[in-house]
């Protein structure tokens, strides 16, 4: 798995997360924000789970929930 950024021109104008063509809204603490973040397999899955309701934390969200679940960091091989 790994992290995805959504941007609003990422997601469906009807999806309860878009805004305007430059901000998002966090699924969690409904702040306005110009990009989400997503764990998925992809992008296209990430964009999906948005879509869905799923997912798509702010960064302070994302962060925290990082945190507060334990989640495990891989540090990528040097490009
Ligand atoms: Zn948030």
């Amino acid at each position: 798995m790994k992290v995805f950024t959504i941007l609003p021109t990422d997601l469906n104008r009807r999806c309860w997360n878009y805004v305007s063509k430059e901000e998002v809204k966090c699924g969690n603490c409904n702040w306005r924000t110009t990009r989400l973040f997503v764990i998925a397999e992809s992008k296209r899955e990430a964009i999906r789970l948005v879509g869905e309701g799923q997912a798509g934390l702010c960064g302070e969200c994302f962060a925290e929930m990082l945190a507060d679940e334990g989640y495990e960091l891989k540090i990528p091989e040097k490009r």
